[in-house]
């Protein structure tokens, strides 16, 4: 692979990094330990591309048009700063990662970065960078998240920004909706030590913050690893008592595993968000089954129901898929009446685009690109009109 070969080659670089992030506040959440990881390893934060000798490019992958941003910008950096050190990082890195021993890979994107590091490595970036000849990423194990201290280090030279900081609680996903890379790139669920977020947290209020956003691919599944017993609503309530924290907020929340004690905590909690972003991607049971989502359309808006009895301020928003394999006129008016019914606070809207390895990719993407962008345009008008009548 070439991002191995180059690995061994490489030269002592240049100490100015620069990061850009694509995609989710978890793949920011993941930058930011990358640059306390590399200062604290002493390289030098520049404040452009053009000016840094290590260019990281911390990836997304859950869309397809993503995949072909970072494919340009991988040919335009490397064309601009033939001497860079370009690190493909993340979530597009795993999936060449891969692709390549797959043989799958169709493009020629490893011609143009050093190293190749999937979002369960990140840690080991310093490492990679440090060492001459990079063997450091075989040596250390902090780069799988198994050594939760690296985590922890990392973090504690991080400050929080407008008095808000941001803590990972947990990694990766076992829900595996079919048409989602997730569970392939960021791999198996698995919570961060109950310990480790305790005291993250405590540290940066320390530093100012008052504003703790907890982080996952589903945090209401999180279970301490040390005991399997601390779940999610501990968490929270545990990480209330601190003092000086004033707000704590999470993203995202599966559907499936909000539960009633879950309700319960957050309603009955003065100090957690009633923010709740809680996707559905369909109005229709046929899709939601076809998703893998776990829960039908009932069981939605009976927890919608459920939070808003439970809390009189709550605010739900969701996310949509439109054009999913199979879907029908019928199951998007599903979808449009469900939006009529929930009166979502805010909606995200997607067309569908197939994934490699997931289950939805052996389906025919049967819904033509017209249709989805159509059914999109009516997904973000439908929601206008329900914000404009909610005023009224
Ligand atoms: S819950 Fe489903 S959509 Fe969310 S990260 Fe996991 S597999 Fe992907």
């Amino acid at each position: 692979m070439a991002s191995l070969n180059k690995l061994n080659k490489i030269n002592k670089p240049n100490k100015k990094f620069f990061i850009k992030t694509y995609g989710c506040q978890m793949n920011f959440h993941d930058s930011g330990l990358i640059e306390s990881g590399l200062l604290k390893n002493g390289f030098i934060k520049a404040d452009s591309a053009g000016d840094a000798g290590i260019v990281i490019l911390n990836t997304c992958s859950v869309r397809d048009l993503a995949d072909q941003k970072i494919l340009s910008e991988l040919g335009r950096l490397k064309k601009n700063g033939p001497d860079k050190k370009i690190v493909l990082a993340g979530c597009f890195a795993k999936q060449v990662k891969l692709k390549k021993e797959a043989g799958t890979d169709k493009t020629d994107a490893g011609l143009f970065f050093d190293y190749c590091v999937g979002p369960d490595e990140i840690l080991s970036i310093p490492d990679i960078l440090k060492y001459e000849n990079g063997s450091a990423k075989e040596s250390r194990n902090g780069g799988d998240y198994k050594d939760f201290g690296l985590l922890e280090e990392f973090f504690y030279d991080k400050k929080p920004e407008n008095g808000a900081a941001a803590v990972k609680i947990i990694e990766g996903c076992d829900n595996f909706c079919s048409y989602c890379i997730v569970p392939y790139v960021r791999g198996r669920e698995r919570s961060v030590p109950f310990e480790i977020i305790y005291n993250t947290a405590n540290e940066q209020v320390l530093k100012g913050a008052e504003e703790i956003l907890l982080l996952g691919q589903n945090v209401n599944s999180y279970l301490s690893p040390e005991d399997g017993k601390k779940d999610f609503g501990f968490l929270l309530n545990s990480l209330s008592d601190i003092p000086g924290i004033k707000k704590i907020k999470f993203l995202t929340s599966h559907p499936k595993d909000f539960n009633d004690g879950l309700i319960e905590t957050v309603c009955g909690n003065a100090k957690i968000s009633k923010e709740i972003h809680l996707p559905v991607q369909s109005g229709s049971d046929k899709m939601l089954s076809a998703m893998n989502r776990g829960y039908t359309r009932k069981d939605y808006l009976k927890l919608v129901q459920k939070l808003r009895n439970g809390c009189s301020d709550i605010s739900v928003s969701t996310d949509i898929i439109v054009g999913f394999p199979g879907e029908t006129g019928e199951d998007f008016e599903m979808t449009l009446s469900l939006m009529e019914e929930v009166k979502f606070d805010f909606i995200f809207g997607f067309k569908y685009s197939p994934r490699p390895f997931t289950k939805a990719f052996k389906l025919k993407d049967d819904v033509l690109l017209e249709i989805k962008k159509e059914r999109l345009e009516r997904i973000f008008q439908k929601q206008k009109e329900i914000k404009i009548a909610s005023h009224l």
